[in-house]
Order: C-alpha cells, then sequence, then structure tokens
C-alpha cells in the first residue's frame, strides 16, 4: 500500500472524526487583515530541523484495558493501551489502576514501565504509602510518552465501531478525572503544562454530531466560525486547550514519584513468567505497546506517527490542525521546540524517522505559514 494513502492525523483528527473527503485546500483568500494578524507565522524551513522521532500509539480497538487479572497468586492490574490519548488519560486510568492494586492490601506494589502510565500510576500509590519499585526497560527521556505531541485532547484511542457503550461511559468519568488533576499543574514552570490556542480548520463547514471528549465544558472558548479562520479555511474550530511538553512533564512527575518513595529497577521482561516470578504479589502492568508481547493481546497494534522538531519560538503560542491532500498537518509550540506533525500509520513498527517525510511535512508547514498574512 502506498505510503502516503496512509497518512492521517493526530490528536483530535483520529476516530473523532471522519474527514477522509477533506482534501481540498482553502479557495478564500481574505481581503483584509485576519483577527490572526497578531500571530507570528512558524519559520519552517530544513536549516531550523533539530531532529525528528518516530512513536507508536498502543492501539486497542476496544480501547485501553484498565482491570485486575488473578494470576496464581499475584494480582496483576492492567493500564495500557491508550492509543493517540495516553498522555491525556493518564490521571485518570491511573488513579483507577492505583485504585485496584490497593485492593489486596499488599504493602509491596511493582509498577511495570515508566511512560506516563507506570510514573503517574506509581506516584498515585507511593503518595498512599504503598512500597512501591518502578520495573521498566526504557525510562523519560526514551519512552513513547516522551514523543507525544502532547495536546490535551482524549481521543484516538478506539475503534467506534466496537468499543462498548459500557467503556464509553466509564471512559467519560475518567477522561473528566484526567482533566481535574492536569489543572492542577497549569503554570507551574517545572511541569510544562500551559494553556494555547487550538485551531481545527476545515475545507468545508461541518456540524459535529457528539460533544468532545468528556464533554464541551472542558474545552474554554469552544466555538465554531465560517469566516475570518486561521490562514483563510472556510470553516474553523477554535478552543483554548492544555499543551503538556513530556520533555519537562515526565522528568518532574518522576522526581515527585521518587520524592514519595518509589523506586526505579531497570529490567527488561521477555515473557509473562519473568513477570510473575517479581517478589511483589500485586503488579500493575503499564507496559504500553509491550503488553501485547508480554500479555499475548492479540487485539493491539502500533499506530506509528512521525513529527519534526524545529528550533523553538516563544512568540507562538497558537497550534492547528489542517487536512490536505495527503492527510494531515498539524503543529504544537513547546517551551523547547516547534512540534510537526504528522502521520498515522496503522501496523506500522518501525521507529526510524522518513527523511523525505521530513522534508514533506517542513514544506507542507512553510507553506501554511505563508497564508498566515493573506
Ligand atoms: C506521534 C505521537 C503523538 C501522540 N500525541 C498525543 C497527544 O497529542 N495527546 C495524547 O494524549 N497522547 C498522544 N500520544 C499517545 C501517547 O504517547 C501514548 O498513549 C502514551 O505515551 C502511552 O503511555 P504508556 O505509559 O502506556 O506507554 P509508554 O510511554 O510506551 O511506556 C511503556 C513503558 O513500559 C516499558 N516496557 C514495555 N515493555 C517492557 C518489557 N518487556 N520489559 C520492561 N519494560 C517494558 C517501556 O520501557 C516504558 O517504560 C501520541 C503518541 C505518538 C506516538
Amino acid at each position: 500500500m502506498n505510503r502516503r494513502e496512509l497518512l492521517i492525523g493526530a490528536g483530535y483528527g483520529i476516530g473523532a472524526l471522519s474527514l477522509a473527503s477533506c482534501s481540498t485546500a482553502p479557495s478564500a483568500i481574505q481581503s483584509k487583515p485576519s483577527r490572526y494578524s497578531h500571530y507570528q507565522p512558524i519559520k519552517a524551513s530544513m536549516r531550523r530541523v533539530t531532529h525528528s522521532v518516530v512513536g507508536l500509539r498502543p492501539f486497542r480497538p476496544e480501547g485501553y484495558r484498565l482491570e485486575a487479572e488473578q494470576l496464581g497468586n499475584k494480582t496483576v492490574v492492567h493500564n495500557y493501551g491508550h492509543g493517540g490519548g495516553g498522555i491525556s488519560l493518564s490521571w485518570g486510568t491511573s488513579i483507577v489502576a492505583a485504585q485496584l492494586a490497593s485492593k489486596p492490601l499488599s504493602r509491596d506494589i511493582a509498577v511495570l514501565g515508566s511512560g506516563v502510565m507506570g510514573i503517574t500510576t506509581a506516584l498515585l500509590l507511593a503518595q498512599e504509602g504503598f512500597s512501591v519499585t518502578i520495573y521498566a526497560e526504557d525510562f523519560p527521556p526514551h519512552t513513547t510518552s516522551d514523543i507525544a505531541a502532547a495536546v490535551w485532547l482524549p481521543s484516538s484511542y478506539f475503534d467506534r465501531e466496537i468499543v462498548s457503550d459500557k467503556f464509553l461511559a466509564q471512559d467519560t468519568h475518567i477522561i473528566r478525572g484526567a482533566f481535574s488533576r492536569f489543572l492542577t499543574y497549569v503554570n507551574r514552570p517545572k511541569y510544562g503544562v500551559y494553556w494555547h490556542n487550538y485551531h481545527l480548520l476545515l475545507p468545508e463547514v461541518r456540524h459535529f454530531k457528539r460533544p468532545l471528549p468528556g464533554g464541551n465544558d472542558l474545552y474554554p472558548e469552544l466555538a465554531a466560525s465560517t469566516e475570518d479562520n486561521l490562514f483563510g479555511y472556510p470553516f474553523q474550530s477554535y478552543m483554548k486547550a492544555l499543551l503538556i511538553d513530556p520533555m519537562l512533564y515526565l522528568p518532574a512527575l518522576l522526581q515527585d514519584a521518587l520524592l514519595a518513595g518509589a523506586q526505579l529497577k531497570q529490567t527488561t521482561f521477555n515473557n509473562r513468567d519473568e513477570v510473575l516470578a517479581l517478589k511483589e504479589k500485586v503488579i500493575v502492568n503499564c507496559t504500553g505497546l509491550g503488553a501485547s508481547k508480554l500479555f499475548d493481546d492479540t487485539s493491539m497494534y502500533p499506530i506509528q506517527g512521525q513529527m519534526t522538531h524545529l528550533l523553538p519560538q516563544p512568540e507562538i503560542n497558537y497550534s492547528y490542525v489542517v487536512p490536505t491532500s495527503e492527510g494531515y498537518l498539524y503543529m504544537f509550540p513547546r517551551k523547547g521546540a516547534i512540534v510537526l506533525g504528522g502521520t498515522a500509520v496503522k501496523h506500522a513498527y518501525g521507529t526510524t524517522p522518513d527523511e523525505q517525510l521530513t522534508k514533506d511535512l517542513v514544506a507542507g508547514h512553510a507553506n501554511l505559514a505563508s497564508k498566515l498574512r493573506l
């Protein structure tokens, strides 16, 4: 299959919207300065590229796995398979996982994995007074969680055709719980969680059938408009959204977990028996895509995403997601980078950036930036 045909968007785009037919460029050219004339354009050029990264979203069509399982004399709590929404969901699912892990009242708890799920779950348990050890092959900055975009917009983690009503009902509570915990980190510089202006831009008017994940009240200033939109697009959905900078957030959260008493052990598990041989009687499985092999989960597969980092531009505090004839382009600003995306390729396991794709991404974003002042 042609790689180009497989390029679809990140964040809001996948699953939440069906946009396969949106392939035309905007035709409207505005004759007067837009309300965004105070926005600065991103400087998208190959000379400003610092690096590209490829990450694998752990996707389960039925949604993430969040449940306890008894295996011999061990209780294993699963908290994995959050697809393209794991950063956003992290507090919500980890609170439930920590509650399940607390039930057997065993003092020692093993947490497998040191991505956003493992760290958040370990922090919660350590704060409750449990003796927690995080066992992981990789730690920040070398996990998938470090690669995430990461806009707070829980999406792309289930297939709406397959997911159960029960899952969706619980998911709403989880999303709302996650959001309220992230709010407590806003504007505390070491965590890198901050508000920004988010724009979804479409070449045609779209009527959304469902509220946004968790309810529209989680997205301040949410508004749709059909004129005077960013880059002159005919339709725009705008809101304030939280951005989480994983390069700041994950080390800060890990430090909190260590301060609360959690310990780290670099370990690679080759199979389930090695996991069950751990001394702890309660084990929380936060191994992301790794759970597929460890716990024989054949429903989970990767959705590969490539992103390119440019030198930072502190003056940028907006983001966009834009459909193109080949998929989507999205941009998220961080303190240390302008992050350009992106791709979503199902069942692709490679993690080496594609140089041509980097060039295409940069050219696509440069083209958009040139429309900012039209
Ligand atoms: C390109 C891209 C963009 C994304 N954008 C967003 C976004 O905008 N918003 C959002 O909310 N989410 C986003 N995501 C999704 C998010 O990154 C994931 O859902 C989330 O990081 C999953 O976290 P995790 O802790 O479950 O897994 P991981 O971060 O993958 O951590 C897994 C941990 O388990 C360990 N492990 C695995 N197997 C083993 C083993 N056998 N032995 C020992 N240790 C093991 C690993 O070493 C690691 O420590 C994006 C993802 C990608 C790839």
